[in-house]
């Protein structure tokens, strides 16, 4: 079959893999849709230290249960829809005994560390597998993994209903946070230079849509600004702008994933003066279930988040047009010929 591997830096590339064999504990999955996300850019940059080279990538899919190890104890059955959870905790570190598995450092991340989903058939760990209701379409399951990872960062800010909430960036995980942040009963403002993706904005629900020369804050001290503000963009000057655009007393998130070695200015007198939280926001724990949840419930049009789909052969046409920032979510579909 053919496979997307992590080559080297800068290079992602197409090769012959042999259908993977199944070790005991678990389920090989026939892929029927992987997304590509802004993660996968920065393990081809070599900017993902637990990046392996070779591997093959895709960390966001779905698919069918196609076949069971027969020493796998799981309820899923062959032809199960799953979403699968790429990040795979050791469950015998500090951090996985404290229930903090994204913080365990020997977590084994499918896509990322060990052969993924930009695969016809991938072998994952039956634990990795959640099923999907059948009113969710193999596609939109794909996205179970990104929104997880907003699930999980959106619970971070802590947001209530009536809360005036900045996000900065409308890409496919801002748009996620705002879905989840406007059915929440915020008022959400977002910051997007797209026209394309603050038309987006407005359909996911966002009370406005501005361009970012037109966000302008007055006195955080005096009232004004934001009780919560999401960066996802992931640029030094986002991050820092988003400290600034939060109320005092407010809540900043970092959603967006800067480059390793960047730092942003920050005055910890304005921090200390506004009595700012700044919070960061790592994968996706316990936010798997929820995100199929949220999927199948479809208060949010999500699957207007997927803008292509191509063919697994069509990988280096998927690739050109992620890469060039036109669209939003970018899926491959490897189980279509
Ligand atoms: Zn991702
Ligand atoms: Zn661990």
């Amino acid at each position: 079959m053919k496979v997307a591997i992590w080559e080297s830096k800068g290079k992602i590339d197409m090769v012959d893999r042999k259908v993977p064999a199944m070790a005991p504990g678990e389920v090989l999955i026939r892929v029927t849709s992987s997304g590509l996300c802004g993660t996968d850019l920065h393990i081809c940059h070599g900017e993902t230290p637990h990046a392996t080279p070779q591997v093959t990538i895709g960390h966001e899919f779905a698919g069918y249960v196609e076949s069971i190890h027969p020493e796998t104890k799981t309820s899923l059955t062959v032809g199960h829809l799953v979403a699968i959870d790429p990040n795979c905790p050791c469950h015998a570190c500090t951090f996985c005994r404290n229930k903090k598995y994204h913080l365990c450092p020997f977590l084994s991340c499918i896509g990322v560390s060990v052969n993924g989903g930009m695969a016809k058939y991938v072998a994952v760990p039956a634990a990795a597998a959640f099923a999907v209701p059948s009113t969710v379409s193999p596609e939109l399951a794909s996205l179970a993994e990104p929104l997880s990872c907003v699930v999980h960062a959106v619970d971070t800010g802590s947001i209530k209903s009536g809360d005036r909430v900045l996000i900065m960036g409308a890409g496919p995980i801002g748009l996620m946070a705002l879905g989840l942040c406007s059915t929440g009963g915020a008022s959400v403002t977002v910051v997007e230079p797209s026209d394309m993706r603050r038309q987006k904005a407005l359909e996911f629900g966002a009370a406005k849509a501005i361009k970012p020369e037109d966000l302008k804050v007055g006195d955080p001290c005096m009232g004004h600004g934001y009780d919560v503000v999401f960066e996802c963009v992931g640029r030094p000057e986002t991050m820092e702008s988003a400290v600034n655009c939060a109320k005092a007393g407010g809540t900043v998130v970092w959603v967006g994933v800067a480059k390793p070695g960047v730092t942003v200015p920050v005055s910890p007198f304005d921090v200390y003066r506004r009595e700012l939280t700044i919070k960061s926001t790592y994968t996706n724990p316990f936010g798997m279930e929820r995100a199929v949840k949220i999927l199948a419930e479809g208060k949010v049009n999500w699957s207007a988040l997927i803008s292509h789909t191509f063919t697994l052969d069509e990988f280096d046409k998927a690739w050109e047009v992620f890469t060039s920032g036109t669209g939003l979510k970018v899926c491959v579909r490897p189980s279509l010929e």
